[in-house]
């Protein structure tokens, strides 16, 4: 299967967030190692992702790396919740700080990964043809890197430009005086919506489920407060390593029904207009799991729409009647409800006229043809798993990821797949690090592979894999989590919903996230490597040659 190509002791897929900080401790520990990614360069989701409006929603300080004083000392986040440009910037940044760039190869498709389980080797294949084997192979995917479109009649025949979200053009896109459609409501529309409603000329949203968001409340970081932030560094982490979600924000821990009405409405009259995930985080508990406490959130959020949407029918129309407030993760948002308040901007409900097909000037609904110069998809992805459904992955007897994984994922910890020896995700499925502050959780994961890889590397071993009993005990224990969850009711990708992927359009729930809260994992994970890896098989033999054997084929394998 191939030319054959290079041989390393560890290959990373994916040059973004975890894939970088992955490199950088194999890098330090003088391991052989290279990352491969499909993009042409660095920075997986702040490399696609250049729709306008494209930032955190974690607090930027909170979402850069923590492992250099040096990297903490000398960045300066311009803003609290900082822009795509600069997100870029910054990974490319570290990446050239730490002289990471020459341990990666981009335009790099991995195709297949199959495990050789004679010479205890993965053998990858590239889609240039070659391949590439590896001892250890770190799936750094991503959780939203498989953007998904619908499946419209005629997206083909469209003669304006018309494209996903993820694929928004690199080269400037002069939107003034066009009409633009927008198709999708979740936190990617969101962002897209408020920045563009007032820059282009008319914009025509195309609404199937309204989503709960509340104001990302954005705003400078100037100099003097990026040097107390700095000064503030070691407490906001240990902060973030204390919080179910990784951030600075914390549940508020007096019981709902405890406190009066007046008391929960000074809350969240407090928290709706603070910066960040506040009101979703720093909330009661009780809005998570509590279908009467929820109710009483939720309409709090609706009256906030009402007062913001000046046509009644609107407001009512942006107001989600399918899941309370909180139990998906809450878009963010700057200006996006007043936008619907300008002459130039429209909301069609397709729940009411549905998109009938794509035709050669616009988009047709049930209730009429629609001009566009551009048509926005901003219709959301093959979450968690979809990265890794999209390449062959094969285990020992052949068996293939796509088949285990079918009706939703399996797991280790989130981190390993029985079956699937040498084969690590620092987040992948079921992990603690894909429910929190990202690049918190990444930290924690890529370490505790690092600590495995080295536990393997030291004591000589072939193979590490992770017990069927093990994983089993993990996914029901997942699984379990969920039912205290008002999450499990609602169509999201969190649990595994999205109406264009084959398989995952009827809702039935994937069991996706760990929902422990971060402290718990990471307690979970640290007690696992210190027991000696207590649900992880290892075995003894002889280490594979290096070189020699990457000229083994594939075809074999
Ligand atoms: P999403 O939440 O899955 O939203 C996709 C939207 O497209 C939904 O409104 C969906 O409607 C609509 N849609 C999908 N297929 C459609 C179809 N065939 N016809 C009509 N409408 C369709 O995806 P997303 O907005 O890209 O966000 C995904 C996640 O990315 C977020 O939850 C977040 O974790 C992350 N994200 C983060 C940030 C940030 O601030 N850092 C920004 C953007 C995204 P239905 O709801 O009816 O399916």
């Amino acid at each position: 299967m191939g030319k054959s190509g290079s041989h390393h002791e560890v290959v990373v897929i994916g040059a973004g967030v975890g894939g970088i900080y992955q490199i950088k401790r194999l890098v330090d520990l003088g391991i052989d190692a290279t990352v491969l990614d499909a993009a042409p360069d660095l920075g997986g989701t702040w490399y696609w992702n250049r729709y306008p409006g494209a930032r955190f929603d974690s607090e930027s300080f909170t979402y850069g790396y923590s492992f250099s004083k040096e990297l903490l000392a000398e960045w300066h986040w311009k803003e609290r919740f900082s822009g795509q440009p600069e997100n870029l910037r910054y990974l490319n940044h570290v990446a050239d700080k730490f002289d990471l760039r020459r341990h990666m190869q981009f335009n790099c498709t991995v195709e297949a990964a199959h495990f050789d389980e004679t010479a205890n080797l993965w053998r990858l294949r590239i889609a240039d043809g070659r391949e590439i084997t590896c001892r250890f192979v770190v799936m750094a995917l991503g959780l939203l890197s498989t953007p998904t479109l619908p499946r419209y009649e005629g997206m083909d025949d469209f003669k304006g430009r018309s494209f996903h979200t993820f694929y928004w053009p690199h080269e400037p896109l002069d939107l003034t005086g066009k009409k633009v459609a927008v198709i999708g409501t979740g936190a990617t529309g969101i962002q897209v919506i408020g920045e563009i409603g007032d820059k282009v000329g008319s914009l025509t949203v195309f609404q199937r489920r309204p989503n709960w968001s509340a104001p990302l409340n954005n705003g400078p970081i100037s100099v003097e407060e990026m040097a107390a932030i700095r000064a503030r560094y070691d407490e906001i982490f240990a902060t973030c390593a204390r919080t179910p979600g990784g951030f600075e924000h914390e549940p508020d821990r007096r019981g709902f029904y405890d406190v009066s009405r007046e008391e929960r409405l000074a809350l969240w009259d407090k928290l709706y207009d603070e910066p960040g995930f506040g009101i979703w985080l720093a909330n009661f508990r009780e809005i998570f799991m509590d279908e009467k406490a929820n109710a009483e959130m939720s309409e709090y959020i609706a009256d906030r729409i009402r007062r913001r949407v000046k046509d009644p029918a609107t407001a009512e129309k942006l107001i989600p009647r399918d899941h309370g407030f909180g139990v998906q993760r809450v878009p963010m948002e700057t200006r996006y409800f007043e936008v619907y308040n300008q002459p130039n901007v429209r909301l069609v409900d397709i729940s009411e006229t549905p998109i009938v097909r794509v035709t050669e000037t616009g988009l047709r609904t049930t209730e009429g043809d629609h001009e566009f110069d551009v048509i926005v998809y901003a219709t959301g992805f093959d979450a968690i798993t979809g990265a890794f459904d999209h390449m062959d992955i094969r285990g020992i007897g052949g068996q293939t990821l796509r088949d285990k994984w079918r009706d939703g994922p399996s797991t280790f910890l989130g981190m390993m797949i029985n079956g699937f020896p040498n084969l690590v995700m620092p987040a992948g499925p079921q992990s603690g690090s894909a429910s929190t502050n990202y690049p918190r959780g990444i930290e924690t994961g890529v370490d505790w592979c690092t600590e495995l890889l080295k536990h393997v590397r030291e004591r000589g071993y072939v193979r590490a894999d992770a017990t069927p009993e093990a994983e089993k005990r993990w996914t029901e224990h997942v699984t379990k989590m969920y039912a205290t969850m008002l999450m499990r009711k609602a169509k999201s990708w969190f649990t595994g919903y999205n109406s264009n992927v084959a398989g995952h359009e009827q809702g039935s729930i994937r069991y996706f996230v760990y929902n422990g809260g971060a402290p718990k994992y990471v307690n979970t994970i640290r007690h696992v490597a210190a027991s000696g890896y207590e649900g992880i098989d290892f075995s003894a033999g002889a280490r594979p040659p290096t070189a020699a054997v990457a000229g083994a084929s594939m075809a074999a394998s």
